[in-house]
């Protein structure tokens, strides 16, 4: 372990704590508004030192929130694992500034026991991703996905059981529709273990959050609601309005496809352009403040592959 840090955290970090945080729900924590995500370009598959300067940047410009699950990077946990370098490396001694999540739910490890939500599950991964990351605990950990069947008791239950282990510090739901999402909320209240945040994809394109209902009832019941992909994965940001980047996430063509490159897009694209023109804000900028502004939302949480997009992203509220 390195023992000698060579970085050191901006002093003007926190600068900007009126505008730049929310409450979560009706919980004692705050988060970014702008919080970043290490699903894409912090893996074995992106420049590790690229990596290290967006997370720098980000912690040096508030973001204390960092969003993982198991199965984050290529190969799969390589993410995570790149993320407990950097623990090392630079942000040890900033532990208790940091909010680190993690969820369990997607496919991870061969066999049975490697995806949903079992009780078997949900406790391997956790441990696992504690190993990757080098951390003691995560502040919250999420099921990442609602599980048919399993007994929502049986997920709930380890959830409850890793709180109390000191294991996470809080417990989150990802992508569960509204009925079961209402179950959990009522379970896990009851055990005094209450649901912090929802996590759900929202953006101007994908407002199934709000159209189902999920959205309002995470306002009412002072639950945190925090959206993935506010950009579309970039599809609501400049970055097509030209052709397709070679380095661009949809070059791959795996989880963003060029056929979402349409006519249409890129007219709605024009349109946002040019609103946002007159306020002086980035398409990017448009997309976030929506996504932003709707009633009960906590925090976006934003992708990014260079330090100049965070630094645009987080322009929206700096
Ligand atoms: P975004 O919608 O923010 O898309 C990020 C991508 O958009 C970047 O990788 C980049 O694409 C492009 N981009 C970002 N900022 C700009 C900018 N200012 N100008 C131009 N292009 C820009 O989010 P993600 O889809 O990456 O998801 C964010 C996070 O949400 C994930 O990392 C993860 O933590 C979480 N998530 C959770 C899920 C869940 O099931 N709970 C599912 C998906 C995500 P490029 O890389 O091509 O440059």
């Amino acid at each position: 372990m390195a023992t000698n840090f060579t970085y050191l955290a901006s002093s003007e970090r926190y600068s900007h704590m009126a505008t730049m945080y929310n409450r979560c729900g009706k919980s004692g924590v705050l988060l970014p508004k702008v919080s970043l995500g290490f699903w894409h370009n912090f893996g074995d598959d992106a420049p590790f030192e690229r990596s290290r300067a967006i997370t720098r940047y980000a912690f040096d410009h508030g973001v204390t929130h960092f969003d993982f699950a198991n199965n984050y990077g290529v190969p799969a946990g390589s993410a995570e694992t790149n993320f407990g370098r950097l623990m090392d490396e630079d942000f040890r001694p900033y532990r208790d500034e940091l909010f680190i999540s993690s969820k369990a739910g997607y496919g991870m490890w061969d066999g049975p026991y490697g995806e949903w939500g079992s009780r078997k599950y949900l406790m391997a991964s956790l441990d696992q991703s504690l190993r990757r990351m080098r951390l003691d605990y995560v502040d919250l950990f999420y099921s990442h996905r609602y599980d048919p069947n399993t007994p929502i008791e049986e997920t709930l239950h380890a959830l409850v059981d890793i709180v109390q282990a000191g294991k996470a510090l809080y417990v989150g739901i990802s992508n569960w529709p509204l009925e079961p999402l209402k179950a959990a909320t009522r379970y896990l209240r009851e055990r005094d273990v209450p649901l912090l945040i929802y996590q759900g994809r929202l953006n101007m394109l994908n407002r199934e959050p709000i159209e189902e209902g999920i959205l309002d009832f995470c306002r009412e019941e002072g639950i945190g609601f925090i959206a993935y992909s506010p950009l579309a994965q970039g599809l609501l940001t400049d970055r097509y309005l030209n052709g397709v980047p070679s380095d661009s996430r949809m070059a791959q063509e795996h989880f963003l496809k060029s056929d979402r490159r349409t006519p249409e897009l890129l007219h709605y694209l024009h349109e946002l352009e040019a609103q946002g023109k007159a306020s002086g804000r980035s398409i990017a900028q448009e997309a976030l403040n929506w996504v932003l502004a709707q009633n009960g939302v906590t925090s976006v949480i934003v992708g990014a592959s260079s330090v100049e997009q965070l630094k645009n992203n987080l322009e929206t509220i700096l």
